[in-house]
């Protein structure tokens, strides 16, 4: 691994720069010694100081990029691995997702290097099956091993441990006993094709036409974006079941992008029952073997519908050819650690790059990808209605102000009246409230005294049935004192407002007959979690769901037919940029799940504003007029999406620094006339996981190169020690 000697008769060594999965700079160049093939794609084992790192060989030096170094300084590449290229496409899409975020490559590469076992030589399957000798002592979790293995084929120890309900230390023992005997197992098969033709709806004459535009798009077979419009329950899915039927005849892949939490079991549901097989997934959940088979399937085009969470936009796919984002205004598409990217954005920007059609489908686009469907740039297809003479739910709005709730209490008398109704009649109620735990306040009765995170500032929030105060922005916990630490009152602390924990309270003292369950992130630990309560609620197991945004996405319920909004408010306060836009979206989402078949839904909203355009839209159903004046606002203020903002986060343990560091890029900050730079500023999260913050926001006109300016700005301050400097491009979050 020494450097090439540097005599001046040796020939000058073939070189190649290689991306390491790292947030560095840029590329680094090594040389490639005799015998080793490494050509741009191939994984490469290479040094790095001390120890090796795996990259990837990337393309030639284009003149902008970093400087060669001297030929006397080149380590050698180490290996090369025997794994399939990253294709061209993807390296593209790697350097324009790290140019347009103004991200190290490296960070990018990273994400597409999620699955290093990908990487590594196959490993031989080993399954066991029954045929030794059973050891005397058989305890009970050792006869339920010999019972699945009685009755089934050979199987690998993970997988007849969790079939068994025993932990694999079980299997492992029989195995030692000399019990099971080993069987080794051809590679994984290729995952089972999918069956275009045989569960193809009835489409209705709208759904047909969607349909067909993009069966058209897909037959292209070249960049397009369509923005696939329609009320929840419309039958979008469907409708892009087609496509995705359309590409795979023509024999290609599909990636489906989700909102994470949207992953859900009744998605694959609907897929397996329309393509006869369930789709590859891919997001965080995945078990290593899983991945390495996926990412595997994916790069040699054996792997036909990946659909999966936005990391799933990094897979090399061999022939991509069509992406479907549903709930493309989903919040969750912007990643905010790490790389800040969108996820929608940059698959419109993958789907160019490989030159294939996108559909973007939801039932309230967010107003980016309205203008630019305005604007022509993207096509747009519209269901107008609910299938099969479904009708959308009727909302109306509860003047908090004329009839509220009892004191300490949060479900004012019409909604009580209208949950006592949906029971009588045997039908199912969601009550939304965006607050997970008990109360979101908790306060000293006799000083007023708040407790406070330590590493955030923000105010703790207890979880009566956790028994904790908890932050929901470090996860710092700790049970709640028994005296003030300020004014020394015993059992003085009072909880403040309602979360769903304190309306499930209040819910179980009215309806003390009712089946009810609580649906947040505390109660949900993963999809199977999610997946039980949701059949729970779908086999009328439950009365009552109350929940947070995770019961606001996607599921269908055949006999919800009352929704309540508990604080219809709560996402209009902070006033950001999107706040108006994002409640509207949210609330017709969780509206939407209402009266989904053939009973009617009803919508109530609890507010404290029953005139604000929101709400007003909201009950109206006038979505057009709602986005319009949006849409103005936001042109005559020059924001997004008629103009740039990108949001520069100082962050860093200690305070003076990161202030430092903030002033000097004040004075750096760029200027001209279509230029504003406001800060530097504390967030309004000045502190979290303490970390202090300083933010700044630059806004410039639509003609404006942001990632020009920007990078400039960096480029003239150097952090002080310790001190990050974190870019959001098109930032959504202003905390
Ligand atoms: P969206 O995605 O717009 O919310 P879905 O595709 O989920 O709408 O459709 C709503 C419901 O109507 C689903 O249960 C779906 O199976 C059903 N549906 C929609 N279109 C059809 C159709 N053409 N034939 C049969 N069922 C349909
Ligand atoms: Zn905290």
């Amino acid at each position: 691994m020494s450097p090439m000697p540097a005599s001046s008769n040796s020939p000058e060594p073939r070189r190649v720069r290689v991306l390491l999965p790292l947030p560095l700079a840029g590329a680094y160049d090594y040389a490639v010694p005799l015998g080793i093939a490494a050509e741009p794609g191939d994984f490469v084992t290479v040094p790095l100081g001390q120890r090796d790192v795996i990259g990837v060989v990337w393309d030639p030096r284009e003149a902008a990029d970093e400087a060669p170094i001297d030929a006397d300084r080149l380590k050698d590449v180490v290996c090369r691995l025997d794994a399939p290229p990253l294709p061209a496409a993807l390296r593209h899409f790697v350097d324009w997702v790290a140019g347009y975020n103004l991200s190290p490559p490296g960070a990018v590469l990273r994400m597409a290097m999620r699955s290093p076992e990908a990487l590594e030589p196959p490993r031989p399957r080993i399954a066991y099956r029954l045929g030794g000798v059973l050891p005397d002592r058989m305890t009970a979790a050792r006869r339920r091993v010999v019972a699945v293995l009685e009755d089934g084929p050979p199987r690998m120890p993970a997988d007849i441990a969790e079939t068994a309900g025993v932990g694999v230390s079980v299997v492992r023992g029989l195995i030692e006993a000399g019990a099971l005997l080993p069987v080794e197992l051809p590679a994984w098969p290729d995952y089972p094709m999918p069956r275009c033709d045989e569960n193809r709806p009835e489409l209705s004459a709208a759904q047909q036409a969607a349909a067909d535009a993009l069966v058209a798009n897909v037959a292209d077979e070249s960049f397009s974006v369509a923005l696939l419009e329609g009320v929840t329950g419309s039958g979008k899915t469907e409708v892009y079941f087609e496509a995705v039927a359309a590409a795979l005849r023509d024999g290609h892949q599909v990636l489906v992008l989700l909102p994470e939490i949207a992953l859900t079991a009744q998605w694959l549901d609907r897929f397996q029952a329309r393509f006869g097989v369930p789709p590859v997934e891919w997001h965080s959940d995945i078990k290593p073997p899983q991945r390495r088979r996926a990412w595997r399937a994916v790069a040699d085009g054996s792997a036909k519908v990946v659909v999966g969470a936005r990391s799933a936009l990094y897979l090399p796919f061999a022939e991509l050819g069509l992406i479907v984002i549903d709930e493309e205004h989903d919040a969750s598409f912007k990643q905010e650690d790490g790389v800040h990217y969108h996820a929608r954005d940059m698959a419109v920007v993958r789907a160019s790059l490989e030159d294939r059609p996108i559909v973007l489908a939801s039932a309230t686009p967010s107003l980016e990808t309205v203008s630019n469907a305005q604007a022509g740039r993207y096509a747009r297809l519209h269901l107008p209605a609910r299938y099969g003479g479904a009708s959308l739910p009727d909302i109306v709005t509860v003047d908090m102000r004329a009839t509220p709730p009892p004191s300490q209490r949060w479900l004012s008398p019409p909604l009580r009246e209208a949950i006592g109704e949906a029971l009588e009649r045997g039908e199912q109620t969601m009550l939304y409230l965006n607050r997970r735990g008990y109360a979101p306040l908790t306060l000293c009765g006799a000083c007023g005294y708040r407790l406070q995170c330590p590493n955030c500032s923000t105010w703790l929030v207890e979880h009566r049935l956790a028994g904790r105060l908890m932050c929901h922005h470090c996860g710092f916990a700790r049970s709640a004192p028994t005296a003030c630490p300020s004014c020394e009152a015993e059992d003085s602390f009072r909880a403040c407002g309602p979360g769903v924990e304190r309306l499930a309270e209040e819910v179980a003292e009215l309806f003390p007959d009712a089946r009810a369950a609580v649906m947040t992130s505390d109660t949900v630990h993963g999809p199977a979690d999610a997946t039980a309560l949701v059949r729970a609620m779908a086999a009328h197991e439950l009365d009552l769901l109350i929940g947070t945004q995770i019961v606001a996405k996607g599921h269908h319920f055949p006999l919800l037919t009352l929704v309540g909004v508990v604080d219809a408010d709560l996402g209009l306060e902070g006033g950001d940029l999107r706040a108006a836009e994002r409640t509207y979206q949210l609330l017709s989402q969780v509206a939407g799940r209402a009266g989904r078949a053939e009973h009617p839904g009803r919508v109530m909203l609890q507010s404290y504003q029953p005139d604000n355009p929101v709400m007003q839209a909201l009950v109206s159903g006038d979505r057009d007029a709602f986005v319009e004046a949006e849409l103005e606002a936001r042109r005559a203020a020059g924001m997004p999406p008629f103009g740039r903002l990108v949001a520069l986060i100082v962050a860093g343990p200690h305070l003076d620094r990161v202030r430092d560091t903030a002033r000097a890029l004040g004075r750096a900050a760029p200027s001209g006339p279509d230029i504003e730079v406001w800060g530097p500023a504390p967030a309004p999260l000045a502190m979290i996981r303490g970390r202090h913050r300083q933010r700044f926001l630059l806004k410039t006109a639509k003609s404006v190169s942001v990632q020009n300016v920007v990078g400039d700005w960096l480029a003239r301050v150097k952090p002080i020690s310790s001190v990050r400097v974190i870019v959001d491009v098109d930032p959504y979050s202003f905390l």
